[in-house]
């Protein structure tokens, strides 16, 4: 019997994960189909995807938390955040699991050795990233913008900078996880600490995809090996396609097809 997912969220008509599902499973010939589901309230999320009838699902924003809260049971990393991005439907239990923070891992696998990260910005996305590089035994410093969301990462004992305090170190890998350059030509942070940060760090990677940021240009212009969000987003595919077809694609084919479905 034909299986059906789909993403949840609001907005949803921008996402690009129908396209990418659908590539995977029409080319390796499994018998599924991937449609979108624009939801408003999230505590109907169960509900909806029972009544749907779906074999599985990815939620987005701003439904993540209220997926963990639907859920019968949480697996993984997805317990330690309360973020959860898949669900699974499990003869008839809801699972849930979190892929953004392991996709980003496996975006950055091609990297070398990495040990010191500087993470920009402490909104969702660094929260989720940051609690995965910690669990590796990562040394992480967080800087960001403005003081308010500092406390959080404190607590989990990152050194942590706003512009106005930061202390420029070496670092391996640093990553944009704010929202500057996304609708903008912003960097991440003053050009000055951008400028310095850059000449002392190794590799580079940001969360935003679909433009290539000014913070990459910069990257770019002073060749450091960079990576935009599309990594992270077809990371974070290839694990929830895994999850839906219960491993029996193969890892490799999927990722090509996903990649495949950028072209579009
Ligand atoms: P949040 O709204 O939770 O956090 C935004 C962060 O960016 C805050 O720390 C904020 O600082 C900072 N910020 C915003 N504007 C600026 C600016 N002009 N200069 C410096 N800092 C700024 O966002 P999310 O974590 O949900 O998303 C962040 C980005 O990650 C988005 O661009 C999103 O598209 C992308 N993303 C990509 C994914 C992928 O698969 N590739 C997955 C998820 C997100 P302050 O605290 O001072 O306000």
């Amino acid at each position: 019997m034909k299986k059906i997912f789909s993403i949840f969220g609001d907005p949803v008509s921008h996402s690009r994960s129908p396209l990418m599902h659908n590539s995977v499973f029409k080319h390796l010939n499994y018998n599924a189909c991937y449609t979108r589901t624009h939801l408003q309230n999230g505590d109907e999320l169960k509900k909806t995807f029972f009544d749907l009838k779906l074999s599985g699902a990815n939620v987005t924003v701003p439904h993540k938390e209220a997926a963990f809260k639907a859920c019968d049971e949480v697996r993984g990393f997805a317990k330690k955040i309360g973020v959860v991005n898949t669900l699974v439907n499990e003869n008839g239990k809801l699972i849930g699991y979190n892929t953004d923070a392991d996709g980003f891992m496996y975006a950055i696998s091609e990297f070398g050795s990495i040990k010191n990260i500087l993470v920009l910005g402490a909104g969702g996305t660094a929260k989720a990233l940051v609690s995965r590089f910690l669990e590796d035994g990562l040394s992480v410093t967080v800087l960001n913008r403005s003081e308010k969301r500092l406390p959080y990462f404190k607590e989990l004992h990152c050194t942590s900078y706003t512009w106005d305090n930061f202390i420029l170190s070496k670092y391996d890998l640093v990553v944009n996880t704010t929202s500057a350059g996304l609708k903008d030509e912003n960097l991440p942070a003053p050009d000055a600490i951008i400028d310095k940060i850059l000449n002392n760090s190794n590799y580079v990677a940001d969360a935003i995809y679909g433009k290539m940021t000014p913070f990459l240009k910069l990257a770019r212009e002073k060749n450091l090996i960079y990576k935009d969000g599309a990594d992270m987003l077809l990371g974070q595919g290839v694990l929830a396609n895994e999850l839906f077809v219960n491993f029996e694609l193969n890892k490799e084919d999927i990722k090509k097809e996903m990649q495949n479905s950028f072209r579009l």
